[in-house]
């Protein structure tokens, strides 16, 4: 274990050495990586092969596709997000240079997940990196081939010791905990978020946590139940339901309930023949631990559909459970697998009710023709994100900020936010040595007419444009004359300076 505190050290002393800050460094990096995923696309769907049983083009679509698409945002965007930011000046500070300047953190330590355990890995590693960061990599070892994979390839394209990548299941990852670093981005269960919550509080370490949760889908009597139910379908057995942002359960009223599941068997046979066992599409659950926890969440439910289990190959066919009661222990944990219960409820208001009674969660779907109920619900409840009359999409746009809130988790990240999220904002006001007249309102003594002005000068709020523009800077010019006069012995009225001001045009 003394190797990955040396690792970290490692990387720290790069980091110091200043390697990773320049942005032509970052976007080498970034090249190199984009060069890995585009060289070794064949043995990174193999290796999901071999974990989850994903097919080559599941592969390309559900974990390669969103990695370059990052690395290509990254790049084209660097320059642009890592630019000092000017910010609004007041009157003090008009001759000024006012800007966010942003800057890395450190060292970065980023623990990944099985279920896409190369996306996962992968995407918050290009934040850290374009924000200038060291990373150290640790892949969740559940997802063994891809973590031995990306243990072997990572060193090859990119700087050895910025990225180590470090491999093992808890000890590891409990030994590394105990190391400092700047910042710690971690995606997996809500339990794991505690313990690497309290081992970075004892170093006053600031931590994103991409948990997960049960996600809601709300199904309103009002709409395309063919459309709806077949977006859910595919939202909720895509990875053989261990997504961390699949539809948990449904709620919709008893009238529908038997249609919502004729719609998704119907889609089912679609996507994937009449038996899902022999579909190329249809993953497979990671382990038999896994297998067995889903199998017990099975029991005393009502099965409409699927129910059929194969220890053997870790297979469930993709399940459906209707008048699951609220109490059930398969309401009360993440599934994270395909089973999918229905629970009735008797209006809109009632879904809420239901959903603000439990957890925040992590997304929260809802499928209506009415677009004020639509509105309603959102402002109503609360998740980490929201799509309407659709599943997962809301997760694809790089400019929506992707993560949780309250036990779904906390920070975000994607495209800008991910740079956001592993830069600091630091603020900075480089003023110059001259002008020092313009102080002297602030220098002691002070004074009533001195707060009075400062008062005047710091509270009056322009619009912007052209008007507030030329406004402030004759505020400017007033706040000199007031200077000037403030050092006389007999102050000036507010009149009288504004006359003295007026003269000075
Ligand atoms: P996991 O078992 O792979 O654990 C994740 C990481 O935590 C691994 O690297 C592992 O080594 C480490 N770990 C596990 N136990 C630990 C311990 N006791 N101490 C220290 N480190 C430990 O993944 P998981 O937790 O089973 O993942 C599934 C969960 O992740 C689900 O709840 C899912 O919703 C959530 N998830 C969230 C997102 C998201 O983006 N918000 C994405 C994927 C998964």
């Amino acid at each position: 274990m003394a190797e990955a505190k040396l690792r970290v050290e490692r990387a720290r002393a790069a980091f110091r050495a200043g390697r990773a800050r320049s942005p032509g460094f970052r976007l080498q990096q970034l090249r190199a990586l984009e060069r890995m995923v585009e060289e070794k696309q064949r043995e990174i769907a193999a290796a999901l092969k071999a974990d989850l049983n994903k097919n080559e083009y599941n592969a390309f679509s559900y974990e390669i596709l969103g990695t370059l698409g990052e690395i290509a945002l990254m790049v084209d965007q660097l320059h642009t997000w890592a630019a000092p930011k000017p910010v609004a000046k007041n009157i003090l500070t008009l001759t000024d240079d006012v800007y966010i300047h942003y800057e890395p953190l450190g060292v970065v330590l980023v623990i990944g997940s099985w279920n896409y355990p190369f996306a996962l890995v992968m995407q918050p590693l290009i934040g850290a990196i374009a924000a200038g960061n060291a990373v150290v990599i640790k892949p969740s070892e559940i997802s063994a081939n891809t973590a031995k994979l990306m243990a072997e390839l990572i060193p090859q394209y990119i700087d050895k010791d910025l990225y180590p990548v470090i491999t093992g299941g808890v000890t590891e990852t409990t030994e590394l905990l105990k190391e400092r670093f700047d910042h710690i981005f971690y995606t997996g269960n809500s339990q794991v978020g505690k313990i690497v919550m309290e081992a970075a509080a004892r170093h006053l370490t600031p931590v994103t946590l991409e948990l997960g949760g049960k996600s809601p889908c709300y199904i309103d009597k009002d709409c395309n139940l063919e459309v709806a139910c077949r977006r859910i379908a595919w939202g909720k057995y895509m990875n053989c339901g261990q997504t961390c942002i699949a539809p948990d359960y449904i709620l919709c009223e008893q009238s529908i309930q038997n249609k919502v599941v004729e719609n998704i068997k119907k889609t089912l046979k679609e996507f994937h023949g009449e038996d899902i066992k022999q579909s190329p599409d249809y993953e497979r659950i990671v382990n038999k631990h896994h297998f067995k926890r889903l199998l017990s969440l099975l029991e005393g439910q009502k099965i409409a559909y699927g129910g059929e289990t194969d220890e053997a190959t870790c297979f469930i066919a993709p399940t459906i459970l209707t008048d699951v009661s609220p109490d059930s222990r398969i309401m009360q944990e993440e599934i994270f697998g395909p089973l999918l219960p229905i629970v009735t409820i008797k209006s809109a208001a009632e879904a809420i009710q239901f959903i603000n009674q439990r957890e925040k969660p992590l997304a929260f779907y809802l499928f209506s023709n009415d677009k004020k109920l639509i509105k309603r619900m959102i402002s109503e409840t609360s998740s980490g994100g929201v799509t309407a009359n659709d599943v997962l999409m809301h997760f694809t746009l790089p400019d929506l900020p992707f993560g949780g809130v309250g036990y779904s988790g906390m920070g975000a990240y994607h495209g800008r936010h991910s740079f956001e999220t592993f830069s600091h904002r630091r603020s900075c006001l480089i003023k110059s040595l001259k002008m020092e007249n313009m102080n002297k309102i602030r220098y002691p003594p002070n004074s009533k007419k001195k707060v009075a002005w400062a008062k005047f000068f710091l509270l009056t709020r322009f619009n912007k444009g052209r008007v507030g523009l030329v406004a402030l800077a004759l505020l400017g010019v007033l706040l000199a004359v007031v200077i000037k006069h403030l050092t006389h012995p007999k102050p000036l009225t507010s009149s009288e300076a504004l006359f003295q001001f007026s003269r000075t045009r």
